[in-house]
């Protein structure tokens, strides 16, 4: 199983046994009776301290050690002299596996702005920050599969290249061979996709969901995790171009269940971190502090962890959509024309008043239901008539997290035949164009609800990050795909 990893010999190991060390120098500091050299494999936020002699390693050695180098360091575990940490190697031999040349290493020991690091996100995983985060998001997607599988769900691979844009969810990426110099034309001049590779236009998926609904439709309860692909040129701090979804589908589930779920879920993958990452929340949670530190005290946001807990400790407020224009409409800000956007039933929520609905009135992560139908997609189910309503309702859902807006977006599904048809070609979606979507309304239809989580947010929150960019390894934006 590969060499015993830092964070193994720092839980595991005992003092007086002889360890081998690899992994990549922090810091090297050499003082009048020792060298140490702080090293970090990844496997924990911790560096282990390796302590030589003056003079034990060769001179020409000895110059090849530094940040950034990787090394083989042997040596016995010690107690250690030092405060900050319990136990280090007493060095008896080293190895350099490879040099970093300091005129050239951009990791030097001092803080680097996460602009920069955005610039070389081929070398920040070996940041504090990053690894902190990359062993999070690993933490997390484990927590995911876990709770979906302990709790009757098949993971189901829906595809990444899809024929169908019925989702109308975002703006597609095509996939082609088409020669781009030589296009294929019809008699009427359109580009031919009969000559394309699958004899059609199609692109990468916006949204696991239509598929996932035949998939539970057999299987009762599934889910996906996988990449989706939005060509939204939005420059937010809350999207990407490239980012993984979460995807439960589940027959017999209605919006209260499908509520249900969300919260339950949420809150488990969120206690997982806790109870699992506590060293590197700890870490992110001073990392913020010390961010914030030039705010004003009232500016400042909760301590992570305490956040983290709050949500994991209470329940999400459930309101209506028409109730929350009521509060938005008797709001302050609202009266004070604070708002850049008007507010009045009907429109989509802006993130400025799901934030203030989050963050100022309500104050803890809030399912919001029953939106106009005219705002959401064409799937989901329609609510009877309702004359406290202006307009006719869907049984949507989106949860909305303070710091983070949208986190997830969901509904209950319209199991109709002819009431999704009538909708389809209400909105102008051609039935034709996915029939194997309306067949499961034909052939054994049934109540049945989901909900895409967008795993990035989710992280985002989690780790406290403010930019989403910085919470997947190679972030694909507009203008930006360089790793
Ligand atoms: P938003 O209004 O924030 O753009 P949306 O309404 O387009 O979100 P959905 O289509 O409902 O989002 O997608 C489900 C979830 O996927 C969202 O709740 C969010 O967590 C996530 N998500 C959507 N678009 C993106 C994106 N471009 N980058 C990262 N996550 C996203
Ligand atoms: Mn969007």
């Amino acid at each position: 199983m590969g060499p015993i990893q830092i964070k193994q010999i720092l839980s595991e190991a005992s003092v007086g046994s002889e360890v081998v060390v690899k992994g990549w120098v922090r810091t090297k500091r050499e003082s009048k009776n020792a060298i140490f050299i702080a090293i970090n494999d990844g496997s924990t936020i911790h560096n282990i301290q390796a302590v030589a002699e003056p003079g034990q390693i060769a001179e020409d050695t000895l110059k090849l050690i530094t940040t950034g180098s990787c090394l083989k360091v042997t040596g016995e575990l010690v107690a250690s002299q030092g405060s900050g940490q319990a136990v280090e190697v007493k060095l008896t031999d080293v190895h350099v596996y490879g040099t970093a040349d300091p005129d050239e290493y951009p990791l030097q020991p001092k803080k680097h702005s996460l602009e920069f690091l955005r610039e070389i996100a081929h070398l920040r995983p070996r940041t504090n920050t990053f690894s902190a985060i990359l062993r999070l998001r690993h933490a997390l997607a484990f927590a995911v599969h876990k709770y979906y599988n302990d709790n009757g769900f098949f993971y189901l691979h829906t595809p990444i290249i899809t024929a169908s844009d019925a989702e109308g969810a975002g703006e597609m990426f095509r996939v082609t061979t088409l020669d781009l110099d030589k296009l294929p034309r019809t008699e009427e001049g359109k580009i031919d996709f009969k000559e394309d590779f699958f004899g059609r236009e199609t692109n990468l998926t916006v949204s696991g969901q239509l598929e996932g609904e035949l998939g539970a439709m057999a299987l009762s309860k599934i889910y996906t995790f996988g990449p989706t692909f939005r060509a939204e040129n939005s420059n937010t701090t809350r999207h990407l171009a490239e980012f993984w979804m979460i995807e439960p589908e589940m027959a017999f589930f209605e919006l209260e269940d499908n509520m249900n779920l969300a919260e339950d879920f949420v809150k488990y993958v969120i206690r997982y971190a806790l109870e699992n990452c506590a060293d590197d929340l700890n870490f992110l949670q001073k990392r913020l502090e010390e961010e914030e530190k030039q705010k004003p005290q009232n500016e400042r946001s909760m301590p992570l962890l305490e956040k983290l807990r709050f949500v994991v400790d209470n329940n999400f407020e459930r309101v209506t959509y028409t109730e929350a224009i009521d509060i938005l409409l008797k709001s302050k800000p609202h009266k004070e024309k604070k708002f850049q956007y008007n507010v009045e039933w009907g429109i989509d929520l802006q993130s400025e008043h799901e934030r203030f609905l989050v963050e100022k009135h309500f104050k803890k992560p809030v399912i919001l239901i029953n939106y106009p139908r005219a705002i959401k997609a064409f799937y989901m189910k329609q609510n009877e008539p309702n004359p406290a309503e202006p307009g006719p309702t869907v049984r949507a859902m989106d949860v909305l997290f303070p710091g983070i807006g949208e986190i997830i977006g969901g509904s209950q599904r319209e199991e109709d035949h002819d009431k999704l048809v009538a909708r389809m070609h209400e909105v102008g979606i051609e039935p034709e164009a996915i029939w194997w979507y309306l067949e499961t309304r034909k052939f054994g239809t049934a109540p049945h609800a989901g909900f895409g989580l967008g795993f990035e947010r989710l992280i985002l929150f989690v780790t406290g990050m403010g930019n989403i960019r910085d919470v997947i390894p190679f972030p694909r934006a507009p203008k930006s795909a360089e790793f």
